[in-house]
């Protein structure tokens, strides 16, 4: 059986890269070296499209106990992340031009693993097992397949997350759970009331605030229509947030009636109220604006970002309608998709993404069957992610709200993550001990 991987990107290679060396025929496509995407630039595989930082190393830290995992699993990426990494503090950064010659060089050395320079219009023209990894910046061709067998409405263009707080470190004393008008649960939005000196302070520092530069590709105004970053609404008028997503109306205090001048409302992120997501506050502000500014509504004054807000081209596919726990189409189980196309988020996760993918066709081809991670880990998070169904899909980064809470108290928010952390790694230690294979 050919598997035929689409896209030699962070979770292209690693597929490749896996089942080449478990001994499978793959072939691996990619329109490099002969073509570029709109936004890539470099003609090896791999390529890291902006920063040279895979983000935080540190076991407290999800994104850091996401790469532990790949570790354990032998992961390409990790591997050629760690032989040329360079010096960047708590984080894990790389020579970017080392990284990609690392996993173009592994990727060449593999007898089984074909490389073919092709621009892939229509995967389903190639026969066995297919993985479609083609990225944010899939080319057009591809683009319009995708947007064919997905079905209407189900392919994005770019995402727009809202920050998430971490639920801890809001002061309670300032908010109120509510939901307008009493609809629904009446604890479903966490509510941070303002007056109207707090609303123009908040007003005037947003609208000033400094936001990221648009890459080329991404100053199509179209690309964002029907969803506005939060300054753009400020700028349109001093009231325009107070009749969008700062909408006081149907918001009494419930203890003492009081009514406002505006209210940002939070959302829960999970079951047991861990997290927050700041409802409509999808933004261009730059990180460290983000903490300034929005800690400037009442009650998240030493709140704590578990994940920025942002706005960027992004193409992705509605994948909790599309696929299954195992990133394979529903419609058609000889599809697989890996990658940022699949809605994760982030170098690490696309990495990530790959693997899994990797991991389930071994596991389907070897013992007849996909198998799935164990519940407590962060990879088992993502599958989740991507498959769990939710009205409004947007692609994420590894979070703590998508791993398992401990089932004991633990005050000490650094010792209660490493012991996630160590429950998540001693979980998939024991798991692998069945797959010796993959460990190589
Ligand atoms: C502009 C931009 C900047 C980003 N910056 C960051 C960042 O700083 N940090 C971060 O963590 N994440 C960032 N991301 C998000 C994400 O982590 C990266 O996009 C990541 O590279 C995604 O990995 P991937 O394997 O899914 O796709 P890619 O790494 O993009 O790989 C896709 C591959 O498919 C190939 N391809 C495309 N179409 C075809 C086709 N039709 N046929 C054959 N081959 C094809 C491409 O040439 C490419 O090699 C950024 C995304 C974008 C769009």
């Amino acid at each position: 059986m050919i598997i035929n991987v689409i896209g030699g990107g962070l979770a292209g290679s690693e597929v490749a890269y896996l089942l080449g060396r478990l001994g499978y025929s793959v072939k691996l496509f990619d329109i490099k070296p002969e073509k570029l995407t709109v936004g890539h630039k470099s003609k090896k595989f791999g390529e890291l499209l902006c920063s040279n930082s895979l983000r935080g190393d540190s076991l407290t830290n999800a994104v850091g106990l996401l790469k532990a995992e790949m570790r354990i699993l032998n992961s390409l990426i990790m591997d050629c992340a760690y032989k040329t990494k360079i010096p960047a503090g708590s984080a894990l950064a790389v020579d970017r031009h080392k990284f990609e010659e690392c996993i173009t060089s592994a990727l060449n050395s593999l007898k089984n693993v074909e490389i073919i320079c092709k621009e892939i219009e229509n995967p389903e023209d190639l026969g066995g097992i297919k993985v479609v990894a083609t990225g944010p910046l899939s080319t057009d061709p591809i683009t319009n397949w995708i947007s064919k067998i997905t079905g209407e409405g189900n392919l994005y263009f770019f995402d727009a997350i809202a920050p998430i707080v971490d639920g801890e470190t809001i002061d309670y004393n300032r908010v109120f759970f509510a939901s307008r008008y009493g609809k629904g649960g009446g604890d479903d939005y966490l509510n941070c009331p303002m007056n109207r000196d707090e609303y123009l302070k908040f007003y005037r520092e947003l609208i000033n605030a400094e936001t990221v530069e648009l890459k080329d590709f991404e100053r199509d105004k179209k690309l964002f229509e029907g969803c506005l970053p939060i300054e753009e609404i400020a700028r349109r008028g001093e009231d325009a947030l107070r009749f969008g997503p700062l909408k006081p109306v149907g918001l009494r205090h419930p203890k003492t009636g009081e009514e406002f001048y505006a209210v940002v409302q939070l959302r829960k992120e999970d079951s047991e109220g861990r997290f927050y997501n700041l409802v409509g506050f999808q933004t261009h502000l730059t990180y460290p604006e983000q903490k300034r500014v929005f800690r400037l509504i009442p009650g998240l004054e030493g709140a704590r970002f578990e994940r920025y807000g942002r706005m960027h081209r992004n193409t992705y596919i509605n994948s909790p309608k599309i696929l299954d726990e195992f990133f394979r189409m529903k419609k058609d189980p000889r599809i697989f998709f890996a990658g940022q196309i699949t809605g994760v988020e982030g170098y690490v996760e696309s990495a990530a993404s790959g693997l899994m993918v990797g991991f389930y066709i071994h596991t389907l081809l070897k013992y007849g069957k996909t198998i799935q991670f164990p519940e407590v880990t962060a990879l088992r998070g993502l599958s989740k992610h991507i498959s769990t169904p939710i009205k409004n899909f947007q692609p994420t980064n590894i979070t703590f709200s998508l791993i398992p809470d401990l089932n004991v108290r633990i005050r000490n928010k650094k010792e209660r993550r490493l012991k996630i952390s160590e429950r998540s790694l001693e979980a998939l230690e024991e798991f692998v001990r069945d797959f010796q294979e993959v460990l190589g």
